[in-house]
């Protein structure tokens, strides 16, 4: 996702407390510093405006969530959301926090065995085959998570395109350090994938389009 740059991201984003600055900071102690008690941390990366995210950290306060976004256009409408659903909703959000990242730099971030769980929600595809390497569930971007995740820790991916999905299962099949446990190519169709399963804003545009959603659940062994 990219948006029209918006010049007033960078300082509402520096002037937000959801967003951590400078997030190698907390490098091993997120739980501890940021959170403030001992659950679990998933990470989603390349958040976008954070439909998922804040719906998911919203359901699930026993587990800790840090988004991830590349971008400051795109990160700072998922901070106007958050404000939003705290005024509308009156959700408070003690277990998230934000941050302006490229996922190259996860390590930089989160200790080996600090992350629980990865959500990884419609990847740019990077059709071209010599921009592979720039997809999110390239062998790279693997050797990342696999530095960041806990072992039995989980990756679910979930697009609307066959081809990153064939290439996903293939990437993980080619490291010793992960496996496949679960995946549709009818996610919406899949009753037991389905259950819970918390839309996207990218989802919900392609299904309403009445595209297939792929699902590939990936755990660290
Ligand atoms: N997850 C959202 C947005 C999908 S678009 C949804 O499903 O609706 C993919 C998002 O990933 C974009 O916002 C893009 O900026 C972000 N992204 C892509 N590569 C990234 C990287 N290396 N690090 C962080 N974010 C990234």
């Amino acid at each position: 996702m990219r948006l029209r740059n918006i010049p007033r991201a960078e300082s509402v984003l520096a002037n937000t407390p959801d967003v951590m600055q400078d997030p190698t900071l907390y490098k091993g102690s997120w739980q501890k510093e940021i959170f403030q008690n001992d659950h679990p941390v998933a990470i989603e990366v390349g958040m976008g405006k954070g439909q998922f995210l804040l719906t998911l950290a919203s359901q699930r306060p026993d587990i800790n969530y840090v988004g991830i976004e590349q971008y400051s256009s795109v990160l700072l409408r998922a901070v106007e959301r958050l404000d939003a659903q705290r005024k509308d909703r009156a959700v408070v959000f003690p277990n998230l926090r934000l941050t302006r990242l490229n996922a190259r730099t996860l390590p930089d971030v989160f200790a080996p065995g600090e992350v629980e769980k990865i959500y990884i929600n419609f990847p740019d595809p990077w059709p071209k085959a010599r921009y592979a390497k720039r997809r999110l569930t390239s062998k790279d971007y693997l050797t990342r998570y696999d530095q960041v995740l806990i072992p039995g820790g989980e990756i679910e991916v979930k697009t609307d395109q066959k081809d990153l999905f064939d290439f996903s299962k293939e990437q993980v099949m080619a490291t010793s350090s992960f496996t496949v446990t679960a995946a549709t190519s009818d996610l919406h169709h899949d009753p037991v994938l389905s259950a819970g399963n918390i839309q996207t804003e990218y989802e919900e545009k392609f299904s309403a389009q009445h595209q297939p959603i792929y699902k590939l659940v990936i755990r660290k062994m």
